[in-house]
């Protein structure tokens, strides 16, 4: 690889916060990565990326003031380039009455908490890219659920949809929650190797998703649609293969590649291993798809449609045709004196 010394040369930091309000869980989940494992990427196992320093309080060696100093330096410049990555939702601080809603280490002059705000304000400007992980910290999730108490928003709604970083990039936002492992892991690597000049700019969509991650929908990659578009469907959850939209199955209308990637090693996933999708990557989650075990509206009647037209023909056609003709051999292949494969002879 040409200049591979130069970028290997690079040292970038990860300033991953996850004080937004979260559970930690995209920070857990990113452990079992494999493509590239987080291991990969902090003992630089891919040639050409350059040397990545990840500050996670979940996983890191120093503990409090320590742990802390990280901070402080990102917001000295003493830690170029870093990328902050933001887990959890930020809370509409304007409402606290007289505490914080989240916050982290310690103000040295008044001896109060810095609040997770005032940390994305002090550090973002100053960030070369900006991640928001899970569905939390990119469009607010189930801590800006109706009737919350915080005003709970996302990073993009906090900073402004066309915020951009110093390098130049809007939020990048990887939904799920928790988010996929892989996903995680395969964007901040590409964002590492963008920032050492390797690959282009993410390609992101409307809502700031990479493109590659979230392009088609959770129904464009279950292995139950064959099932669904001949009108077969589950009836009850269990050991039932059959399509799960009329158990409350949200697949047809959610962005998200969980079926085809699997959950980790390729094991497990939702719909395709029998569970709903409840549509945990999307802007309009949770409020919009619950409650989440029921049958949608649409989805119902999509069903219903291919239930009780072409669905039973279909199936009864394509049944037919396996057990009267695929699922039998050829006829030359048998044991006899002479040759029937067609096969002529030429020298
Ligand atoms: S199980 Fe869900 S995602 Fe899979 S085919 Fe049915 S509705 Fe679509
Ligand atoms: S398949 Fe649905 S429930 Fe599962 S991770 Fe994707 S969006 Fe979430």
């Amino acid at each position: 690889m040409p200049d591979q010394a130069k970028t290997e040369e690079i040292t970038a930091h990860v300033i991953w916060m996850t004080t937004g309000l979260s559970c930690d869980g995209d920070s857990v989940a990113m452990t079992s990565a494999v493509n590239p494992s987080l291991e990969d990427i902090v003992t630089q196992a891919i040639p050409g990326m350059p040397k990545v320093v990840v500050h996670n309080p979940v996983l890191a060696y120093e503990v409090g003031a320590e742990f802390m100093q990280a901070w402080y330096d990102a917001e000295a410049g003493k830690l170029d380039p870093f990328v902050l990555v933001v887990e959890g939702s930020i809370p509409n601080e304007q409402i606290n009455g007289d505490g914080y809603w989240a916050g982290m280490g310690d103000d040295p002059d008044t001896g109060q908490p810095i609040t997770t705000n005032e940390w994305v304000d002090r550090l973002a400007p100053k960030a070369a890219a900006v991640v928001a992980l899970g569905t939390c910290a990119t469009y607010g999730g189930i801590p800006a659920m109706k009737n919350n108490p915080t005003g709970a928003m996302g990073l993009p709604d906090y900073l402004g949809w066309n915020w951009k970083s110093t390098a130049n990039l809007p939020v990048v936002c990887i939904p799920g929650c928790p988010a996929q492992p892989d996903n995680t892991t395969e964007t901040l690597l590409y964002l590492a190797l963008h920032l050492a000049g390797r690959a282009p700019a993410p390609e992101l969509d409307e809502a700031l998703r990479p493109k590659w991650l979230f392009g088609r929908t959770v129904r464009e990659g279950c292995n139950r649609a064959g099932f669904a578009e001949q009108g077969d469907f589950a009836t009850e959850y269990g050991s039932d293969h059959r399509c799960l939209v009329k158990l409350g199955c949200k697949g047809p209308v959610v962005k998200c590649n969980v079926p085809v990637r699997g959950w980790q090693s390729g094991v497990g996933g939702c719909p395709n291993v029998g569970g709903i999708c409840m549509a945990c990557t999307m802007p309009g989650f949770p409020d919009k798809y619950m409650p989440f075990m029921d049958e949608d509206k649409w989805g119902g009647a999509a069903a219903s449609i291919m239930k009780f037209s072409y669905g039973p023909i279909v199936r009864y056609m394509r049944h037919r045709h396996i057990r009267n003709e695929f699922d039998k051999e050829p006829e030359w292949r048998r044991k006899g004196a002479a040759l029937t494969t067609g096969y002529q002879k030429r020298w």
